[in-house]
Parts: C-alpha cells; sequence; structure tokens
C-alpha cells in the first residue's frame, strides 16, 4: 500500500515540476470508497489523511468514529435531505451542483450556526445529460447566486470528464473558468489521467484504484433460473 502510494506521490511531484509547479501544491485525496477496511487501515499506517468518500451512509459507516486526524471529502453526489449528515461529517464538499442544494447548505448554516464544509462547485465540463454538475456557461452565474443569494463561499472547483475523451481540455477548462472566477482549488484527475490533471492546475487529485488496487466488484445476485 505504502509503494503504491510512493509511486503516486513520485509521479505528481514529477508532473508538477515539469509543469513550473511544486509538488506540495498538489494534495493527493486517496478515494476510499468501497474498499475494504485493512486497505484502509493500511493506507492510514502510510501517513495518508485526505480521504474521498462518493456516499454519505458509507463514509458515516467507516469513518464516523475516526480517531485520527482525517480530512473527509465528499466526492460524490449530495441529496438535500442529506445536507445535516454531509455537515456533520466532511471538511469539504466538492460537489455543490444546484440551486436546492445551496438554498439546504444556507438555512442548514443559519440553523446551526458555526462553519459549513469548505466547498467546491462540481462543473459538468463535458455538457453530459446523465452527469451532474453544473454546465460550463453556467457556472459563473451559479457562483454569484451562491455569494449573493445564500452568503455562500466557494474555494474551488471539481469535474469528472467524459470516459471516452482527452481529459486534457477539459482540465484546461475548469482551470479557465476556476481564473476568471479567483478560486484557487482545482480538484481533477483520477487514477488514469492524474499526471495531466497536475500539468493542468490540479490542486487536489482524487485516486482509487492506482492507490488501493481494484475496487472490490459489487456482490453479484444469484441468478434466477429461466
Ligand atoms: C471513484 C472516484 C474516483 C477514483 O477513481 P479511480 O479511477 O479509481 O482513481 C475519483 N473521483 C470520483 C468522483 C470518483 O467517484
Amino acid at each position: 500500500m505504502s509503494a503504491a502510494r510512493d509511486a503516486a506521490l513520485a509521479r505528481i511531484a514529477a508532473s508538477a515540476r515539469a509543469a513550473g509547479r511544486k509538488a506540495a501544491d498538489v494534495t493527493l485525496t486517496a478515494v476510499s470508497k468501497q474498499q475494504p477496511d485493512q486497505r484502509i487501515a493500511a493506507m492510514l499506517a502510510t501517513g495518508q489523511h485526505v480521504f474521498g468518500e462518493n456516499r454519505v451512509r458509507e463514509a458515516q459507516v467507516r469513518w464516523a468514529e475516526r480517531a485520527l486526524p482525517v480530512e473527509l471529502r465528499l466526492i460524490g453526489p449530495l441529496q438535500s435531505n442529506k445536507t445535516a449528515e454531509a455537515c456533520a461529517l466532511f471538511d469539504v464538499i466538492e460537489t455543490l451542483d444546484r440551486p436546492k442544494l445551496a438554498r439546504a447548505l444556507a438555512e442548514h448554516r443559519d440553523r446551526h450556526g458555526g462553519p459549513l464544509p469548505r466547498l467546491l462547485v462540481q462543473v459538468n465540463t463535458g455538457e453530459e445529460p446523465q452527469k451532474v454538475g453544473v454546465i460550463p456557461a453556467e457556472v459563473d452565474g451559479f457562483l454569484r447566486e451562491l455569494r449573493d443569494s445564500h452568503a455562500l463561499s466557494v474555494e474551488g472547483l471539481m469535474c469528472i470528464p467524459p470516459v471516452e475523451e482527452e481529459p486534457a481540455m477539459h482540465f484546461a477548462l475548469l482551470a479557465r473558468i476556476a481564473e476568471r472566477n479567483g478560486l484557487s482549488v482545482l480538484s481533477m484527475g483520477m487514477s488514469g489521467d492524474f499526471e495531466t490533471a497536475v500539468r493542468f492546475g490540479a490542486t487536489h487529485v482524487r485516486l482509487g484504484s492506482a492507490l488501493f488496487g481494484e475496487r472490490p466488484r459489487p456482490r453479484e445476485r444469484p441468478r434466477t433460473p429461466s
């Protein structure tokens, strides 16, 4: 486990240096979703302390009673009725993508006081109809609405490029949108494309299989005889 992490960190550092950036400006998020507990324990033992999860419930089971100082990042879609649970558990929500969720977050803050998790807006750079995320042309307006109507401040953007397309153009697009809005955090790049993402300015790369090995496949249902 620590060899895989060392290798990933070395590749991040090399890509950063090649792009004239500092390795320390890129944070490795270990995506622990669906991974067995012993692999996560081994990852924690390497000193890794930033983890990404894509489901609130699964993350609660795994991390609610965490003893170690861990930064937890929600990288999957958030239903507005799970806002309170997500705010209690996560340090960062990377998937703010619609007005309804913004309202739920602002109401939660107003009711409970105290800081919300840090927020990133998820951008659907490929404008894929089946995917969540704000389409590029609407990001500036959405950011204004977050600020002016909900007093929510956002620290950056996140994207998941379409699987079948060259990711570089999506990373470049995300970086441009962040730049013109004065945002400094860019969560982009997964196991298959993180070096490209670092070249285009990623501050956070989200690695699952490159660190942990393949996720165990969900248990198959027993076949019903035909
Ligand atoms: C699962 C997931 C990842 C990690 O994917 P790998 O290809 O295993 O690195 C990264 N980001 C998001 C949003 C994910 O859901």
